[in-house]
């Protein structure tokens, strides 16, 4: 199993649209930095506010608060509190934190809104498929039986917060926030960065995106949606022209194993139990904040063509499909995408 990203960043290519703020005062010049978090890495490219700006102190804020959050939502660590509740029996009472409680709430009105199509109980179901962690010690080469399948159902509801920062649950489910946490991550480094006074930057964790204010080039930021292509990375099928934004994509075409022959993808359908037989190539999402975007992307796998549409219209959300077509690719929009493509052409 391969795991990359599906969203290029083109935030570099020049502007010819005179969208630009620049006045005669003196501008900083753009600094980034970049590290590792989630299995991926972050990057932050920003205009600092004064010449003496001390970036690395910046940093080091950064990187203690997605470390914070790792510890207390990361599948891939013993020691976090998502481990710990996944481990407990039913019925203990496991400490949360606010993370936890926030990705939680966010996860329910998700869930909700998409008809369950979003489920962070699909804990059991990862693992099952064998693209959880720890990873199993060979890769799948059977399919799960019907019986398993079954056992390792979703329940959300068997999952209760019985006081603030307390959460228990009444049937063996096993939680993953991996859907919604890398979003959560950005909308973090975000508050960060602009807690210290920069008002242009933008800030992604393996593709998905928060951005503020302007690029370099004086213009919102261009951030390019990756045309599928299962080896070569960095094709750009079409640019998103994104200010004050919150953009997340969810991909399959180079996300997948295999088992017996087929092709499954990393995305479960959550009332089947399975991997979404035929899902998008890629769905990406514009909203409110980056953890709403990463986990609409991937409630958006889930939904069929027509549910997905009528689904984000109902929402409000700004939603661009990219499906597999004869060997091509074709592409499908809502029509609150419209506006971010047609300013992505200036
Ligand atoms: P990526 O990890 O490639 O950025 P996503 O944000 O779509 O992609 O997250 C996919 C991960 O979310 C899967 O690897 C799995 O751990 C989990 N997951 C799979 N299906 C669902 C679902 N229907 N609802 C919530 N989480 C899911
Ligand atoms: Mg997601």
């Amino acid at each position: 199993m391969q795991r990359r990203r599906a969203v290029g960043l083109l935030s570099l290519l020049p502007l010819t649209g005179a969208f630009g703020l620049v006045g005669c005062k003196r501008e900083q010049p753009y600094l980034q930095f970049e590290g590792a978090t989630m299995g991926t890495r972050y990057h932050v490219r920003f205009r600092p506010p004064v010449s003496s700006f001390d970036a690395t102190a910046m940093q080091a804020v950064v990187d203690a608060r997605l470390e914070a959050l790792n510890a207390s939502l990361s599948t891939y660590r013993p020691d976090s509190l998502i481990t710990a509740f996944n481990e407990a029996p039913v019925g203990q009472v496991m400490p949360i934190d606010a993370d936890f409680e926030h990705m939680l709430a966010l996860s329910r009105q998700v869930h909700q809104a998409s008809s369950g199509a979003f489920d962070p109980t699909v804990g059991a179901l990862v693992k099952l498929w064998g693209f959880g962690w720890p990873k199993p010690e060979q890769p799948l080469v059977r399919l799960p039986e019907a019986a398993a399948i079954e056992a390792a159902r979703v329940r959300f509801d068997a999952i209760a917060q019985s006081a603030p920062g307390q959460l228990v649950k009444h049937a063996p489910v096993q939680l993953d926030f991996s859907a919604i946490a890398k979003g959560y991550g950005v909308d973090l480094i975000a508050e960060v960065v602009r807690a210290h006074g920069v008002q242009h930057f933008m800030t992604e964790i393996g593709g998905e995106v928060a951005t503020q204010g302007n690029g370099p080039t004086g213009g919102p930021w261009r951030i390019g949606i990756e045309a599928p292509d299962p080896v070569v990375t960095g094709r750009v099928l079409t640019r998103v022209h994104l200010s004050n934004g919150a953009l997340a994509t969810s991909g399959n075409y180079r996300n997948f194993f295999e088992v017996e022959g087929r092709r499954f993808s990393h995305i479960i359908d959550p009332v089947s139990g399975y991997p979404v037989p035929q899902p998008p190539v890629s769905v990406s999402v514009i909203a409110p904040n980056v953890a709403l975007a990463d986990a609409w992307a991937t409630a958006f796998m889930v939904l069929d063509e027509d549910r997905g549409l009528a689904v984000a219209e109902k929402n409000q959300l700004a939603v661009y499909w990219v499906y597999q077509d004869n060997g091509g690719h074709r592409t499908r929009q809502s029509s609150r995408m419209q506006p971010y493509l047609d300013a992505a052409k200036h």
